[in-house]
């Protein structure tokens, strides 16, 4: 395989991933949307008696126990943060540090 033809599948690539996303951060909002328009945006853990609180990063969004510190993500949320994980290694622990501060 020449190296002109890995390049051009490598940008094939790319822009798959990146139509994907864009497609996943539509979806995304409209469903945020939704959401905010429901009553009370107050969101209880699933887990135990905390109290999820909203963080918004690089466009997914991720709800955060106040309690136990679990995070509960949507299919959708989980779906990009995956196709993200695929293009750019570091996004994980960019969100970690986002997150906790640290
Ligand atoms: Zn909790």
């Amino acid at each position: 395989m020449s190296k002109q033809w890995d390049e051009r599948e490598k940008s094939l690539e790319n822009e798959y991933f990146h139509r994907k996303e864009q497609e996943l951060i539509l979806k995304l909002r409209a469903q945020r949307a939704e959401k905010e328009n429901a009553a009370a945006s107050i969101m209880h853990c699933p887990k135990c008696d905390g109290t999820l609180v909203m963080h918004t990063f690089e466009d997914v969004q991720i709800d955060r126990c106040n309690k136990c510190t679990g995070i509960w993500l949507d299919p959708l949320e989980l779906e990009l943060l995956v196709l993200k994980r695929q293009q750019n290694d570091g996004w994980v622990l960019r969100l970690w540090k986002h997150i906790t501060g640290e």
